[in-house]
């Protein structure tokens, strides 16, 4: 069947931790841009500290236990806005997850949903905000369209991870609304929101998960 299991999930979140690592330095400059700097130390210290808890699980865990791990050891090591933001996320996901020990397509994009919905709900962004709103919701629209199409799971995860790029792209012209960035009025024009950008990482990482 085609669908994802626990062995993608814990590779995403691998994954995730390699490229945030690498990337540290670059979401710290956005986020000295228009924020308070941190963004790059706050996600790379929130990922290593998830790899240490994955350790911990059991072999049978779920993909929806590794989404719950991830999600509580976010809200809990990682301060600020995104920490709370995408432990929601993860939790929502972990949620839609439910006890399934695979995703399928529809599965898949059920749990992107759920992940994008749950960052609403806690922070409240909308489209055009300049935040990491900008960078799920045409993520999640373009796997709704991939799994209508037909895609298989590693096709709506690419076509997620492409369009996440594009909308991270696409807030740098954007004054914000939203977080520390909405301070400055337009002097955050010209400037990538930093956790657009690492939402685009994140799914180009579940995507590299999922193979070809
Ligand atoms: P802080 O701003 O507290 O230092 P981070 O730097 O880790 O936190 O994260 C900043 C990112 O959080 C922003 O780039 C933006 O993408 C996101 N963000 C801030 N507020 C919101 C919100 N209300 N809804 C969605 N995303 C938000
Ligand atoms: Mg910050
Ligand atoms: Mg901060």
């Amino acid at each position: 069947a085609d669908s994802v299991d626990a062995a993608w999930a814990r590779a995403w979140i691998v994954t995730a931790a390699e490229v945030l690592a690498e990337n540290r330095v670059a979401l710290i400059t956005l986020d000295r841009e228009i924020g308070d700097g941190d963004h790059g130390e706050n996600m790379d210290r929130g990922f290593q500290a998830v790899l240490e808890h994955l350790d911990g699980l059991a072999d049978d865990a779920t993909p929806g236990d590794v989404l719950k791990v991830v999600a509580t050891t976010l809200i809990s090591t990682v301060g600020g806005a995104a920490g709370p933001l995408y432990g929601t996320a993860f939790l929502k996901a972990a949620l839609a997850a439910g006890s399934a020990t695979e995703l399928d397509g529809p599965a898949l994009v059920a749990a992107l949903t759920a992940a994008r919905d749950g960052i609403v709900l806690r922070g409240k962004a909308e489209p055009g905000d300049k935040t990491m709103i900008d960078a799920w919701t045409p993520a999640v629209d373009a796997a709704t369209a991939a799994v209508a199409a037909g895609a298989g799971v590693h096709e709506i995860l690419q076509a997620a991870a492409s369009a996440a790029e594009a909308g991270a792209a696409a807030t740098e012209p954007l004054v914000a609304r939203k977080g520390r960035a909405s301070y400055l009025g337009d002097r955050a024009i010209g400037h990538r929101d930093p956790g657009a950008q690492s939402s685009a990482l994140l799914l180009r990482a579940a995507e590299a998960a999922a193979g070809a």
